[in-house]
């Protein structure tokens, strides 16, 4: 079968990758522990499954408009209002099957043939593989660790051309666990100021996941506000993976757009789940405040037990549940068996292979002098597995 020339333009996710190849070891019934993982391991809080269960016994079982109910895009609304103090109409708004379908949207309606699109790296690899798919030309911007992973104004001025399209980035981000401050925000409108024409895409996913300080949103400055299209969802701060609901908000025309493209590649998510979204974002939110100082505490003990291994360098993330240590110093050793390391691809297979443990190379997210490691998994296993990497790593030579 001669397949289509678009399925080059981009591969699997690597972290989809780590997860099937640990997979496959826990099958051969090895005791694999998983820090690869990019969801909350906790369940959707009670008050969210109530709703979904209401909904199916009242029927909620329709084709629903493309775009979502109408009084889900006004709770959108005013979740928006409420947390970001940013003003959004429903016409605004289009919900869809998870924040990832919500970036294709708006990349799919915003990106020509030859566009450029400025990414701050490490980024999470769905953006540039989104880029290519549409046509356009990811522009990587490498941050460093001493900067915290945040990209610097004079770096992202450098980077525009008169084909500069979109700027998109993380806040807080997934890899880095980087949270950009007002003031850091402030330093990138100063740029965007000069760039009337350059579209920014905020995936703000991760919103509620942060260990100190207040989310700030780009999309709250007046210099940038009409052209910022906000993304958000369920995923992470509800702990609601499985429910695949996500959302963009931004200018009316954007959002005919993406309905306009939602409507021939899925039509709207599903019924069930934009009812439970409704009672997520206008509900209690202990149960993630609950979820969030569990992270909080599993960050320290991560980061304690990080600083234990020789010749790493960590920075501690200000949100998401993720670390990403430059592992650099190990590239070019030898392990036991006499396989040399040659990067982080390499120390991962050696990591699961040896220490069982699994992990995401950083050349994923555009950053190939780190690991992932997440620590959306319980206080016990953070322990095992870095117990773990710690001896194997004392093993390369
Ligand atoms: N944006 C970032 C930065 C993510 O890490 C993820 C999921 O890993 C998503 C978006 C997608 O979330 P969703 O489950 O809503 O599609």
């Amino acid at each position: 079968m001669q397949l289509s020339s678009l399925l080059n333009r981009f591969s699997e996710p690597e972290t989809l990758k780590m997860a099937k190849l640990g997979r496959a070891l826990r099958s051969q019934g090895h005791d694999i522990t998983d820090l690869s993982l990019g969801e909350p391991d906790f369940n959707t809080p009670d008050h969210i499954k109530q709703a979904a269960k209401e909904a199916i016994d009242a029927n909620y079982s329709h084709y629903t408009p493309v775009s979502g109910y109408l009084d889900l895009r006004e709770a959108v609304c005013v979740k928006l209002k409420r947390d970001n103090g940013l003003d959004f109409t429903p016409d605004q708004i289009v919900v869809s099957t998870g924040a990832k379908q919500s970036i294709a949207n708006v990349i799919l309606a915003l990106v020509d043939l030859g566009d450029e699109v400025i990414i701050p790296t490490p980024y999470w690899v769905t953006y540039s593989a989104l880029v290519t798919l549409a046509g356009g030309i990811p522009v990587l911007i490498q941050t460093r660790i001493e900067d915290g992973f945040k990209l610097k104004p004079e770096a992202l001025a450098a980077h525009i051309t008169p084909k500069t399209k979109l700027f998109m980035f993380s806040s807080p981000c997934n890899p880095s666990g980087a949270v950009y401050t007002k003031e850091e925000l402030a330093g990138l409108v100063a740029v965007f100021k000069h760039h009337p024409g350059i579209n920014i895409l905020s995936d703000e996913i991760y919103e509620y996941i942060r260990f100190d300080g207040m989310h700030e949103s780009i999309g709250c400055f007046d210099e940038v506000k009409d052209r910022t299209i906000i993304i958000n969802g369920l995923s992470k701060g509800y702990a609601m993976t499985g429910w695949r609901l996500g959302y963009m908000a931004g200018p009316i025309e954007l959002a005919k757009a993406c309905d306009k493209l939602q409507g021939q590649f899925t039509s709207a998510t599903n019924s069930i789940a934009q009812r439970a979204a409704i009672a997520a974002l206008l509900g209690d939110m202990k149960p993630t405040q609950e979820m969030v100082s569990a992270f909080r505490t599993r960050r320290s003990k991560i980061i304690e037990l990080l600083q234990e291994i020789p010749n790493i360098r960590c920075h501690e993330p200000e949100g998401a549940f993720y670390v990403f240590p430059d592992v650099s110093d190990y590239f070019g050793k030898k392990s036991p068996d006499g396989e040399i390391i040659h990067d982080a691809g390499d120390l991962c297979k050696y990591l699961l292979n040896q220490a069982h443990v699994s992990t995401v190379t950083g050349a994923a997210f555009g950053e190939p002098k780190c690991i992932r490691l997440s620590f959306a998994n319980s206080l016990e296993n953070i322990e095992k597995g870095i117990d773990r990497i710690k001896l194997a790593m004392s093993k390369l030579n």
